[in-house]
């Protein structure tokens, strides 16, 4: 809880509380006709009365400067300033009122708004010691109040510090699982976070799968069609896996399909996309780049994976053939697809470890090698 809040509320409800009864004082002292009550303004006469009054204000507006100069210790100053304002307001309507000792409940009930059940025991037993001082100091043998009386004010506090505790470790209670609540959702949350991610990814590679591949190439190319997106599409073929994997068993054939993906992965931009789009067959899309741009990253991901070392597959280089394809507008996935493909196969029939690009004039496709 905001307690900066509730400090200024606490301290809010004292001044309505005082207010009030500075308000009750002036129209009861008004209205009754006996000189008795009358002296009680002169401040001589009035002594215990007047005194007090003051002595409210005085604490009031001492808490309430504290409160708007200081930044410390605010919970302090509005807990003491409510203790004393208590007691000092007893004092006032206690000559006048049967069970005034009910104003010695409020600093209870304020560590109970503070929901603070250290301060709930210590203002608990403080009350009970100081009604104690006071009864047997003064009430005891200047106004001679039966012994029951003290009795019944001592049980009233305990039954209050009880019943609050009961409240505050409720309202524990209900925080607690409010918390957990929130925690398993949290935990839900990222369990399902866990499982979309999984159904998105290439388990081996941590590439995306051949399904989200798909879905994202489609919904790039609608905005192709409707925004005039720029893409690309290269697709990767592994030379000679078959090799690898029979040489150094499938297990190294993992390793390298993982290196392979990793590099690929490391090399695209913020704006690309690439998926393990089979076996050992991977899919770049390019977007927002010019066809030398993508074509030059392209080139650059074969040197690089052709530089790779893979000592645990006997130090030979691991190269790709790679087919590349600038999307113009109107052809639709298929033909993207299939011009693509026959950029790659170009690329292995030309020897392998190449890039070939599908470059489209007028009907049908021709394809430009270079590398
Ligand atoms: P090319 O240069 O013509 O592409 O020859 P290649 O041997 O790479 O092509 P081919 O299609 O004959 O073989 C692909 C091999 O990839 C066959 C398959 O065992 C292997 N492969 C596919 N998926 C995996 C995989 O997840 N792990 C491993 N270790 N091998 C795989
Ligand atoms: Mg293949
Ligand atoms: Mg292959």
């Amino acid at each position: 809880m905001n307690t900066e809040i509730w400090h200024r509320r606490i301290l809010n409800w004292y001044w309505i509380v005082v207010i009030f009864l500075l308000v009750s004082q002036v129209f009861y002292v008004l209205g009754v006709d006996s000189l008795a009550v009358k002296t009680i303004v002169y401040l001589k006469q009035g002594h215990l009365f007047v005194t007090s009054n003051i002595l409210i204000l005085i604490c009031m507006v001492a808490a309430e400067t504290w409160l708007r100069l200081n930044h410390n210790y605010h919970k302090q100053a509005v807990v003491s300033c409510g203790f004393i304002v208590s007691y000092l307001l007893y004092f006032v309507i206690e000559p006048f009122v049967d069970g005034a000792q009910m104003t010695l409940m409020m600093p209870i009930m304020v560590a109970l708004v503070y929901f603070d059940r250290k301060l709930l025991h210590s203002l608990g037993i403080f009350s009970m010691i100081f009604y104690a001082a006071v009864y047997f100091g003064m009430e005891r043998i200047f106004l001679h109040k039966p012994l029951l009386e003290f009795l019944m004010v001592e049980g009233v506090f305990i039954v209050f510090v009880v019943m609050a505790q009961g409240v505050i470790i409720r309202a524990h209670d209900a925080r607690d699982s409010l918390e957990q609540l929130a925690k398993s959702e949290q935990g839900l949350m990222v369990e399902r976070a866990i499982s979309d991610k999984l159904l998105k990814m290439d388990a081996l590679t941590g590439l995306y799968n051949h399904k989200t591949f798909h879905e994202y190439l489609d919904s790039l190319l609608e905005q192709c069609e409707s925004n005039g997106l720029r893409l690309q599409l290269a697709l990767f073929d592994i030379d000679n896996f078959k090799r690898v994997n029979d040489m150094y068993g499938h297990w190294v054939g993992d390793l390298v399909l993982k290196e392979v993906a990793a590099k690929l992965g490391g090399m695209i931009g913020l704006n690309d996309f690439a998926a393990r789009y089979g076996g050992e067959e991977f899919a770049v899309i390019f977007t927002d780049q010019s066809f030398p741009e993508a074509y030059g990253t392209v080139e650059e991901m074969r040197i690089n994976i052709a530089g790779m070392e893979h000592t645990y597959a006997g130090g030979r280089p691991i190269t790709v053939s790679i087919g590349l394809c600038d999307y113009q507008l109107g052809d639709g996935k298929e033909l993207l697809f299939r011009k693509t493909d026959h950029a790659l196969y170009a690329a292995k029939r030309s020897g392998k470890n190449a890039v070939v690009t599908a470059v489209v004039t007028t009907g049908d496709d021709h394809f430009l090698s270079y590398a």
